[in-house]
């Protein structure tokens, strides 16, 4: 017979973490099933950092920011234990390019503090970076980073401390849809639940495909790198912001960074990477190429890094939509069923508010944060 949950939640990365421990806060049954360990390397959500920030392009996330640092606070004051690290934040590049623009006009409408630096201001108080005379740079002091893998483990622990049942080395191979509950299969067991939620990573499209709904979501391979300089206290957290470059690199978007902390090392990366249709078919042997595509930015705007050994690199996917915003919504066929999915390299810092969302929109069919960019029906019409 099926073992019955209140709730199923497939996937233990940073959502599905943050999904669990919600739906016990709300004394739901729920079931966690995870096909590798749990904090695996084969996903998006390990490892030291992600950075946090309210400095945004768009100001829906500015406000979606504003509801998830008290969120981090208190799980992080449940915890007893420091998940966000607060270094404040760099943001810089030439004029007149785009996601930059956007987030200064972002922030002038947000009513958070932040300020706009000269890059000899900037240089002046952040000696570690040299920009060029004609750009601009904001600074906001509340950006900082969320210790990733202790974030994902720490929402377990607690969901776990209040009852929630987690199960690693457990793939979910099928999923039956009924009117209103649902039944999931595994190798070796069968379970059932009034309700769903979806927060599979890379691995969403293929298993969504299952109840019907095939979703744009395409994976993608990153490449994380930490830098080792002799003289390290300049980029250790204490005395640098994290920083985002909006300057193409490799790849369209940006090159960004965060500070060492716990021995990590100063990394540094390229915003996005290329796609593969299958996230088993991802090899996670990092390249030197990467670095060596990194190393004519870091001469021009971190010189002290520029010739460092590289401590330890290492390869996390992102699953990217075509417009880059989240899906978090229900399935448009089973009010039941909750999805998080395409996060696009930028979801780890609202994990704790997606986690949230997810819980509500699967028990209470909607939530009260704004998820207006996050509809499934932007995609299917
Ligand atoms: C290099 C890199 C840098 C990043 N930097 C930042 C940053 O600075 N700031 C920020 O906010 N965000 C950042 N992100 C994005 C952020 O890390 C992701 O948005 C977030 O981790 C996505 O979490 P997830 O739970 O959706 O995915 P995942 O962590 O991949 O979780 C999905 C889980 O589902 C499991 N799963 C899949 N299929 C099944 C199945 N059939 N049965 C059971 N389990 C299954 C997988 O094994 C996996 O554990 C970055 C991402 C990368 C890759």
């Amino acid at each position: 017979m099926p073992q019955v949950f209140d709730a199923i939640v497939i996937g233990a990365g940073a959502m599905g973490s943050a999904a669990t421990y919600y739906l016990r806060q709300r004394g739901q049954r729920v079931l966690l099933l995870e096909q590798f360990a749990l904090d695996h390397r084969q996903g998006s959500s390990y490892g030291h950092s992600r950075i946090i920030r309210y400095a945004y392009d768009h100001p829906e996330y500015v406000e979606l920011a504003k509801d998830t640092f008290p969120l981090w606070f208190d799980v992080q004051d449940k915890l007893g234990e420091q998940l966000v690290v607060q270094t404040g934040g760099l943001d810089f590049g030439p004029p007149g390019e785009a996601s930059l623009e956007a987030t200064i006009a972002a922030m002038r409408a947000s009513g958070l503090p932040y300020e706009l630096l000269t890059p000899a201001e900037a240089s002046a108080r952040f000696p570690q970076f040299r920009l060029a005379d004609d750009f601009k740079a904001l600074y906001q002091p509340e950006s900082g980073f969320v210790k990733a893998s202790k974030a994902v483990l720490g929402h377990i622990n607690l969901a776990k401390a209040k009852g929630a049942v987690v199960k690693e080395g457990t793939a979910v191979t099928a999923i039956d849809v009924g009117s209103n509950s649902v039944a999931v299969s595994t190798a070796n067991e069968a379970y059932s639940a009034g309700r769903l939620i979806v927060t599979a990573g890379a691995w969403a499209k293929r298993l969504l495909q299952q109840t019907g709904l095939d979703l744009p979501l395409a994976p993608l391979r990153c490449q994380l790198n930490f830098m080792a300089p002799t003289e390290m206290a300049p980029y250790q957290a204490e005395n640098c912001p994290v920083w985002i470059a909006h300057v193409a690199g490799l790849f369209p978007e940006s090159i960004y960074g965060i500070p060492s902390h716990g021995g990590s090392g100063f990394k540094i990366a390229f915003h996005g990477g290329p796609a593969y249709p299958n996230p088993a078919e991802i090899s996670r042997e990092p390249d030197e190429e990467n670095v060596a595509a990194l190393r004519p930015f870091m001469r021009a705007h971190i010189p002290g890094i520029a010739g460092a050994p590289v401590r330890e690199s290492r390869i996390c996917l992102y699953t990217q939509t075509p417009d880059e915003h989240f899906i978090v919504d229900k399935h448009p066929e089973h009010a039941h069923v909750a999805i998080g999915a395409g996060f696009s390299g930028h979801g780890f810092k609202f994990s704790t508010t997606v986690g949230k969302m997810l819980c509500e929109i699967a028990l209470d069919g909607d939530t009260p944060h704004n998820d207006s960019l996050f509809k499934i029906a932007r995609f299917t019409g």
